[in-house]
This record gives structure tokens, sequence and C-alpha cells, in this order.
């Protein structure tokens, strides 16, 4: 037996959360859906984590963050700022419940499948908003021994390392603040990255010179113009790369000692639930199709929202909260039929 209701957000990060604050107070009936808790993206962070953000973009339905030292805030912080939000507005959210499965009915409205511990359910709804976010999974190198369990490609706690051999691939923010923290906490750190230099422009701007300075001190290894092509069980072989950052092929292998490694080379949508909607997807990034007036996709009664609108970017992420706030009142002014004045500040994405 279905449940009905006229929305279905599936999601329920930073965004879908804004936007059932902005349904619930237009008195929109809606069922809002999370494969896990609530800020799952967030959740899985490393514990601490500073969020190059600052609080007052963060912020979400109007009400503001307000943090004791006036400093960014980290991931616990904003996770406890989410639950707050959910018990000042009282929103049910129905969380470790995945949606797996989505047809258009010959109507126009959609059936949605979901399955979690207490088993599967249906819902039927006239529109869905999508704000699945864009951090699914890690982007693989697809390499032997990738799958071997001293290998991850997410950062949890530096105490895990400390005294070993930690190798970190990547040169992006994630690896900068991997190395740092876990430098700090007693690690030997390598660092693999197939460019010659980090970018400042993506490293953020407080992690650069601190990272400059281990690697001056020779507290950190730095293998620029590296890139791994075998994990072993105690060590890695990395190749040489070209001014591009590819690999030359049929150059000698460096081998470098490794009791851990930590892959950090970005994450990847999961794009399954656009495509069981009709949604199209386009260019490199694939990025689902949409009218930015509305977030209506091209699949009519789907909306998107949030970071999802980005696919998947092959290069620095742009999409990120404070450029997102923007999409509640373009779905609210196109459910309701009438145009709301904005939430909160925030820039067009796209
Ligand atoms: C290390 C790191 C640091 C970051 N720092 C910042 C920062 O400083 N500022 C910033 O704005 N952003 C930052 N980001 C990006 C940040 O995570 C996103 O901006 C934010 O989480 C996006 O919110 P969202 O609501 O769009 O999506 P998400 O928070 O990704 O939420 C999507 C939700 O959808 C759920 N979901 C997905 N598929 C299904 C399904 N099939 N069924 C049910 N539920 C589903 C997920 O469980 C998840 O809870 C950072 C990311 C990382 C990895």
């Amino acid at each position: 037996m279905a449940e009905h209701f006229h929305v279905a957000i599936i999601g329920a990060g930073p965004i879908g959360i804004e936007l059932a604050v902005a349904l619930k107070n237009a008195g929109i009936d809606y069922v809002q859906i999370d494969a896990g808790q609530i800020g799952t993206t967030i959740s899985w962070y490393p514990p601490e984590m500073i969020f190059h953000s600052s609080a007052d973009r963060l912020s979400l339905a109007g009400v503001p963050i307000q943090v004791p030292n006036q400093q960014k805030l980290t991931r616990e912080e904003y996770l406890a700022y989410l639950r707050s939000l959910v018990l000042q507005f009282n929103l049910k959210v129905r969380t470790y419940e995945k949606v797996v499965d989505a047809t258009r009915l010959p109507n126009g409205t959609f059936e949605l499948r979901t399955t979690s511990m207490a088993g599967e359910r249906r819902y039927h709804v006239d529109i869905v908003v999508l704000a699945i976010g864009a951090f699914h999974a890690p982007r693989m190198l697809d390499i032997p021994g990738e799958d071997l369990p001293h290998v991850s490609h997410y950062f949890g706690d530096p105490h895990a390392y400390f005294q070993k051999n930690l190798l970190i691939v990547g040169g992006r923010n994630s690896s900068v603040e991997t190395a740092v923290r876990c430098q700090r906490a007693g690690a030997n750190v390598t660092i693999s990255y197939r460019r010659a230099d980090f970018d400042p422009n993506v490293v953020k701007f407080w992690l650069l010179p601190e990272i400059r300075s281990m690697i001056r001190d020779q507290r950190v290894r730095f293998l620029p113009r590296t890139v791994a092509v075998e994990i072993r069980r105690g060590s890695v072989l990395l190749a040489p790369t070209d001014e591009s950052g590819a690999l030359i092929p049929d150059s000698p292998l460096q081998e470098v000692d490794a009791d851990f490694v930590l892959l950090m080379t970005g994450y990847r949508q999961d794009a399954t639930l656009f495509e069981m909607f009709g949604v199209q997807l386009h260019g490199q990034d694939c990025q689902p199709t949409y009218d930015a007036t509305t977030m209506e996709t091209n699949a009519p009664g789907v909306f998107v929202a949030g970071t999802a609108v980005a696919g998947t970017p092959p290069r620095k992420v742009t999409v990120i909260v404070e450029t997102c706030h923007v999409h509640i009142p373009r779905i609210v002014g196109a459910i309701t039929g009438q145009r709301v004045a904005g939430l909160a500040p925030g820039r067009e994405d796209d």
C-alpha cells in the first residue's frame, strides 16, 4: 500500500532541509527521505574539519549561526545546527531509507520505492525534488591494490596513522588538510601529486603556508609530478607525470613505503536517480538539465536542488551551499505558482 504526498524531497542535506522548512511554511504536503542520517555527506568529513565557507553563508532558512569565537564552523558544529533546525521546525525526515526505484505512472505522477532496515515502502507523489548532492562515491584510480584493507578514499581520525608511514595521493584541499593533520598527529607523511605544485585557488588559504613549511622542513615528503600505479602491502609504486599531469608511459617506477594509503582524489555523483526519472545529463560534468528559473528538470514534475545540480565537475567544486540557497524560492514559487522572496543570500550557480 503506497502513501500519498504532494511532494517528495529526496535528500536531507543542508539544502534538502532548507527546502523542507520552506515547503512546511508554505503549507505544502511533503515527505522527506534520506538514505542515511540528516547531513550524511557532512557526517563523513574528518572529525573537527573546518568549513571554508563562513557561518553566515552556511546558515539555512533564515536561522543565523552564532559561533562563540566568531571563527568558521567545524563539522560537529554544523551537524548540531542541522539537528537543531529539524527540531526547531519539527521536520519529519525519514532517515536511513534509500529511494531505489522510481516510475512515472500513466497519470503523470510518480511511484517511489524505498528500502530500509524496516523493509520496503512505496510512495505516490505528484512532484519530486532531487536534493541528492554530488558526493556519492569516491573517484577510483582503477589501479591494482586499490581495494586492499590499508587503502581508503576517506580520511577519518589522524590517530590511526601515529608513527606509521602514510602515503597521501592527491594535492588538492583534502590531501593537504589530511597531510597537515596527520603530520601533527605523528604520522610519517608522504604526498604524491601528479602536478608540480599545489593550486592556491583550491587549497584553503590557511593551510597553504603550513604545508609549504612542513615540506621545507622535511616534516612532510612531497613527491610532485608522480602518480600511483600500483598499491602493494607495505608500499606503493609511483610513475612520473608530464607537465599536464599525465603519466609518462614506460618510465622507471619509484617504490615508496606505505603502511597506509589515503587516496584523496575527489568524489563523484551517482546519477542513477536522474536516469530513472528521465532527467537528461549533459556535458563532461554530466550535469542534469533544468530550467534555472524554476529548477524543474526536462522531466516534468521532477525538480533538482542543491549541489546535485553540479553533476561531477572534473576540476574545482564551485557549487556549494552558499550558491544553492537561491534554489529554494524558485522551487517553492514553481510548486505554488507564486514567486517567493529569497530566503537567504546566494548567487547564481550557473
Ligand atoms: C571535505 C569536504 C569539505 C567541504 N566543505 C564545504 C564548505 O566549506 N562549504 C560548502 O558549502 N560545502 C562544502 N563541501 C561540500 C558540501 O558537502 C556540500 O556543499 C553540501 O553537503 C551540499 O548540500 P546538499 O544538501 O546539496 O547535498 P548533500 O549534503 O550531499 O545531501 C544529499 C543527501 O541526499 C541523500 N541521498 C542521496 N541519494 C539518495 C537516495 N537515493 N535516497 C535517499 N537519499 C539520498 C544523501 O544521503 C545526503 O544526505 C565540502 C565537501 C567535502 C567533502
